[in-house]
């Protein structure tokens, strides 16, 4: 091809946005000269490159946006240190139809068992599976409620939630909220009900629940909610942390 035709396609397919199609049609025009293929195999191939290279963007941004701690996966979960968890149970919530329903989720269970991992886990399956998820340590969220509220800019933050279809509350109950930090999660809670998900994690049983929120009225309301179509994991057991780290100081000392 001649150099100034090559220029000439190369700024076409930047002004039409179409830049996997301009580093790749070279290769592919000499790979469809060499191979005999016709015009339109070798478009169609250049196409679905530029189609799949997009797809790929659109994942990595949905998992950027969501803003997950760390990635972690299903592939480096050992579901036999937890027998208590069903692994084909997570693998079949790992296909998003829950979400596609407005189910909700709970992993609920002692620490070091494995909830954040998991919620991480079912989030990566969300945002490839081209949903939009949020991760949030419930302190997070209530703090960011609260700034959000003095700077009068709560409802458009809410609205920002509204178009999340997965929104992650990890570590409810760890720490204890304020009255308005409360109120404030509540109506998050109370947005969401039968129009989009949550997954939320917790060291407390349901049963002590009223600790978190502060009142039985305010905490029946919400488990209500929350839990009328929900998915709930027990994830109880021993860390694994501290399992691991048991098996490391084993390994150590061999006399
Ligand atoms: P939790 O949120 O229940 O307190 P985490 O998900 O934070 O627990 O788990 C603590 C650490 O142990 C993390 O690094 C996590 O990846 C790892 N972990 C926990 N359970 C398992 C498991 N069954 N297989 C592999 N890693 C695990
Ligand atoms: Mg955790």
């Amino acid at each position: 091809m001649a150099d100034v035709m090559i220029e000439l396609l190369k700024t076409h397919f930047r002004q039409l946005r179409l830049p996997t199609m301009g580093q790749e049609f070279e290769k592919l025009a000499r790979d469809a000269a060499s191979g005999n293929q016709t015009f339109v195999e070798f478009l169609l191939s250049l196409t679905q490159l530029e189609l799949a290279a997009r797809a790929a963007n659109a994942v990595g941004a949905r998992i950027k946006n969501a803003d997950f701690p760390v990635e972690k996966d299903f592939d480096t979960f050992d579901f036999t240190a937890l027998p208590g968890l069903s692994k084909p149970k997570v693998l079949e919530l790992g296909r998003c139809e829950w979400i596609e329903q407005k189910f909700n989720c709970c992993l609920i269970g002692s620490h070091g068992t494995g909830k954040t991992h998991i919620s991480i886990g079912l989030g990566l399956a969300a945002c490839r599976a081209g949903l939009r998820v949020r991760f949030f340590t419930a302190a997070e969220l209530v703090s960011q409620l609260e700034k959000e509220q003095k700077q009068y800019t709560l409802d458009r933050f809410l609205r920002q939630l509204d178009r999340v279809h997965l929104l992650i509350i990890d570590e409810l109950g760890y720490v204890t909220m304020s009255r308005g930090g409360v109120e404030l999660l509540f109506r998050v809670f109370g947005d969401r009900y039968e129009r989009s998900s949550l997954l939320v994690t917790s060291n407390l049983p349901f049963s002590e629940w009223g600790q978190i929120f502060q009142g039985e009225r305010m905490t029946a309301a919400l488990l209500d909610r929350l839990t009328h179509h929900c998915h709930i994991l027990e994830m109880n057991g021993e860390s694994y942390r501290f399992r691991e780290s048991m098996k490391a100081k084993k390994g150590r000392k061999p006399e």
